[in-house]
């Protein structure tokens, strides 16, 4: 075996798990093709840069992006380490001053005397040699090429086009009915069923909404020409469009006026437990607050949660689910390790947690040792088990959220109560995995 491990992409997830590999005492060679090759976002030849919002979301525990960055802090993670020692005044969010921040991990990187530095864009791994591949979602296009030809073009993905996705707890069940279309197998998808008044209060709502200009707006109209139309470009068609396409409503009738209804919107489950269901075909652009205002308009969606919203933007990723092991390293190929936002998880803080379990793995793997599987109770592990067991079909990348985590064993009315105590059980579930498995 090589002694020396590749670290492929010097972003979040590559520098979080060339540090993890490096304070385990293993060799890295970190590489990173900037300053010699861009990407399309990247401004900068530092580690870590942070492209768009200097953000690193909320830093409480009643929200699940502050539970998985308290988990990571315990961890030792550097990336949140060293935004803690650059934070800025954001009220409950953790921002950063995003050069100080780059900067000081580029520093610590290049400093560590285990990690070696290579300004070089990596094309392919030589067969045999362990490597993180952490190459992000501007991932270059020759390393997309071989990651093709490794995976097979069918489950590499260059866009995201997502629908929001809400919690079923939020869902107005006496509006809403369970079928499938024509009754044809299991009863699949939660039916929302418009009258056409509300049809067209909806549909008038949806074409005034205001949109969202997409950070790449080259890449957004190769997207649309693709075929994967945002809801409200669909709709701006004509106020009939939607009732043939993604709203139509035939094969379906609603039980409670044995008709068939005018449009129906349907919802179709995001995990095996059903807690988190996805507005079937609203990919779409519209600004978050016009999505949360528009879409509670359809039947049932009136107090609706949104855990994430729809997006449209230029991602490169992997289909984790057909593709990986829950350690992070391919089926196929054991010497090969994926991290961050290529392994579709989305987010700053979710690429790096990533980063993290993969170095740590990978450290694993190469001392002969059982991967690290996170209890499903934490945070860490609730987002990695959603990626690894997704439907593969409708493989598309998540963020944390507290729907990932199995529900408490009480029922907890108060929603800020409820969020305080997952995190508090979380925290105690890693406490005693890093007990036994980790020190
Ligand atoms: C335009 C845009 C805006 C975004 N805005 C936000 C936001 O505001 N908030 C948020 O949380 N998330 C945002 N994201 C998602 C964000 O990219 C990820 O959260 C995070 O940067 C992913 O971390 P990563 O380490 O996987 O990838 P990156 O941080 O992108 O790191 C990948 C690194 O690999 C390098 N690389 C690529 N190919 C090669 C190669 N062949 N050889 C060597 N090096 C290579 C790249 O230069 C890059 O440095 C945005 C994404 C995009 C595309």
């Amino acid at each position: 075996m090589p002694k020396k491990i590749w670290v492929i992409g010097g972003g979040l997830a590559g520098s979080e798990a060339a540090w993890q590999l490096a304070n385990l005492g293993l060799e890295v060679v970190l590489f990173e093709m900037r300053p010699l090759k861009n990407t399309p976002a990247h401004t900068s030849d530092l580690l870590a840069e942070l492209i768009c919002s200097n953000s690193l979301k909320a830093n409480y525990l009643e929200n699940a992006s502050g539970l998985l960055k308290e988990e990571m802090r315990r961890l030792n993670s550097l990336i949140i380490k060293v935004a803690d020692e650059t934070r800025v005044p954001a009220g409950g969010a953790l921002a950063v001053d995003r050069e100080k921040f780059a900067r000081l991990i580029t520093r610590q990187i290049s400093e560590h005397p285990l990690i070696q530095v290579v300004r070089e864009e990596i094309t392919s791994v030589p067969p045999g040699q362990p490597a993180i591949i952490a190459s992000g979602p501007l991932t270059s296009p020759d390393l997309s090429r071989w990651l093709k030809e490794l995976f097979g073009e069918e489950y590499l993905y260059f866009y995201d086009a997502v629908a929001p996705i809400i919690t079923s707890e939020s869902l107005d069940y006496s509006k809403i009915f369970l079928a499938s279309r024509y009754g044809k197998g299991e009863a699949e998808y939660l039916n929302c069923p418009f009258t056409e008044e509300e049809y067209q209060i909806f549909w008038e709502s949806l074409v005034a909404a205001e949109t969202y200009q997409a950070h790449l707006e080259v890449e957004k109209k190769k997207l649309f020409f693709e075929g994967c139309m945002p809801i409200e470009v669909l709709a701006k068609r004509g106020s009939e469009t939607l009732r043939y396409g993604p709203l139509k409503p035939v094969g379906l009738t609603n039980p409670q006026t044995g008709k068939r209804p005018y449009a129906v919107v349907q919802l179709r489950a995001e995990n095996r437990e059903r807690t988190l269901y996805n507005l079937v075909g609203f990919q779409t652009n519209l600004r978050w607050g016009e999505q949360s205002r528009v879409f509670r308009m359809i039947p049932g969606l009136a107090k609706a949660e949104f855990v994430r919203y729809g997006v449209m933007h230029r991602n490169t990723f992997i289909n984790t689910p057909r593709l990986l092991q829950p350690s992070l390293q391919g089926k196929r190929a054991e010497h090969l390790f994926f991290a961050g936002q290529l392994i579709g998880v989305e987010g700053y803080v979710e690429s790096t947690a990533a980063g993290l379990v993969a170095g740590l793995n990978m450290a694993q793997w190469v001392n002969g040792r059982k991967p690290l599987i996170f209890p499903r109770e934490t945070a860490i592990g609730a987002l990695l088990y959603y990626i690894i067991n997704a439907e593969t079909r409708h493989f598309q990348p998540m963020n944390i959220n507290f729907g990932l985590l199995p529900p408490l064993n009480r029922r907890i009315k108060d929603k800020t109560e409820k969020n305080r105590e997952i995190s508090e059980r979380a925290l105690a579930f890693l406490t005693e995995f890093m007990a036994k498995e980790i020190n």
